[in-house]
């Protein structure tokens, strides 16, 4: 790699956390590297960038930053579209994301996973699973460390498990895996993307340098993402119903063997279901043991705030799925259980139009909605002729929905919306769902 680098003139964009670990890196093999970012950063990312002793353009993205650039590493977040991007692409300049550079830095294999949701708690479940074989095995991603960290580290024999988005695969140029699942396509970030085939293909850009060696997995019924696997590639397919990974009387198996009982695995929902069946196929290739895959199929509950499991509270079943921030996750956190639930959800208004939420809502006995989208929830709850409740805050919508609970009754937080009405991240919202529902039980002690 520091043949490739040395000297090189190399301007990296975005200064969040992989820019700096891309940064790092090409210091380290001797490029002359340039940070540029759009807006002013952070005074810690400010800190860290003056500490690598590097030239840095805060604020804007001037395009004579190219006269100096011979290649560019960019933020998968700052879209193709800004002038400074198409400038380069005119001038041929090349552009690499942090995926394309870790790959290119390791000879570690890699399981990719990517699809509109589970992406986190399938790769998580991977990583889990694929520590019970004999290769040492890495996380990076959005969960884990920056890609390149990670390559960096990796002995050529370990295998990296990576997330990744479709930010990050619309860089993919040589980027090749030797597992990777497409989950499922449904839209989102089409305000990056422009439509939903653009997003979708750019997705589909995982399968781009597989071959038929390599094992390809996607969800069988999903009509997009089927469109998109390149017809030379043999695909192993999952789904409830039917695949190469399916559930039959009430078993999980895996080409027609039973692995483990549905009602046996620590997760919840049919959608994680799902999440499990590809896990199975993405571990296939790499011989983990049988009873190492059963144990953490037992025992792996989820990631925090995906449906998490966040116990028993004056005799309800409480989940936390504040990830959820569309309704397609929302529509599979809902239809995954069996109990009455008390939906709690709303958050930032962006004009979603809430109909497809209607065929989940079967088990929902009330709404209690909070946030910009309270009102929209509360009529949505009211047009399917139950309880429905709009406040302003978790606060208050914690208490209401365990006044509108009996015992064995679901409580959900799975709120459909972005958090960013009310609070900075998804993870702030959860643990302070998280918290309201502690002093609950508190008091009633
Ligand atoms: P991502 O990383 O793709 O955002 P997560 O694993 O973090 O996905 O899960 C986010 C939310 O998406 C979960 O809380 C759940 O409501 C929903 N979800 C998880 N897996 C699936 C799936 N396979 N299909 C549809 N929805 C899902």
């Amino acid at each position: 790699m520091e043949a490739q680098w040395k000297g090189k003139r190399v301007l990296v964009l975005g200064a969040a956390r992989s820019g700096i670990a891309a940064a790092t890196y090409l210091v380290g093999l001797g490029a002359i590297v340039t940070m540029n970012t759009g807006s002013e950063p952070s005074t810690e990312e400010r800190t860290k960038v003056e500490q690598l002793g590097i030239t840095s353009v805060f604020g804007s993205h001037p395009l004579d930053l190219l006269d100096d650039t011979d290649v560019i590493v960019k933020n998968p977040g700052i879209p193709y579209h800004i002038p400074l991007l198409q400038a380069a692409m005119d001038r041929g300049i090349p552009i690499y994301t942090e995926v394309e550079l870790a790959y290119m830095e390791t000879d570690a294999a890699f399981v990719a996973i990517t699809g509109s949701n589970g992406k986190t708690t399938t790769t998580t479940l991977v990583h889990e699973l694929l520590k019970g074989g004999d290769r040492p095995v890495h996380v990076a991603g959005n969960i884990g460390f920056p890609a390149i960290e990670v390559a960096t580290r990796a002995k050529p024999d370990d295998l990296i498990v990576i997330e990744l988005s479709s930010f990050q695969l619309m860089g993919v140029e040589t980027f090749h895996p030797k597992a990777a699942a497409l989950l499922n396509l449904s839209e989102a970030h089409l305000d990056y993307h422009g439509d939903f085939d653009s997003y979708a293909d750019a997705k589909a850009n995982l399968f781009r340098n597989m071959t038929s060696s390599d094992r390809i997995v996607v969800k069988g019924a999903d009509e997009e993402v089927m469109k998109r696997v390149p017809d030379a590639l043999h695909a192993s397919t999952f789904g409830y119903d039917a695949g190469d990974a399916s559930v039959r009387d009430g078993w999980i198996t895996l080409h027609g063997d039973n692995i483990i009982r549905v009602s046996e695995l620590a997760l919840g929902g049919a959608h994680n279901v799902e999440n499990v069946l590809a896990a199975l196929l993405l571990v296939e290739p790499f011989n983990i043991p049988r009873e190492h895959v059963e144990r953490v199929l037992r025992t792996f509950g989820g990631v925090a705030h995906r449906t998490e499991n966040v116990g028993r509270v004056l005799g309800r079943r409480v989940y936390n799925d504040s990830k959820a921030t569309n309704n397609v996750a929302t529509e599979a956190a809902l239809a995954g259980f069996d109990a009455p639930i008390v939906w709690l959800c709303g958050g930032l208004e962006r004009g979603a139009d809430l109909s497809s939420l209607v065929p989940a809502m079967s088990r929902v006995k009330a709404v209690v909605a909070y946030g910009e989208t309270a009102e929209r929830f509360k009529t949505l709850g009211e047009s399917q002729g139950v309880p429905a409740f709009a406040v302003e805050t978790l606060e208050e919508a914690v208490p209401l929905a365990f006044e509108q609970s009996a015992e064995e009754d679901v409580i959900l937080l799975s709120p459909a919306c972005a958090s960013w009405d009310q609070y900075k991240t998804f993870e702030e919202r959860g643990a302070h769902f998280v918290d309201l529902v502690c002093s609950i039980e508190e008091a009633s002690r």
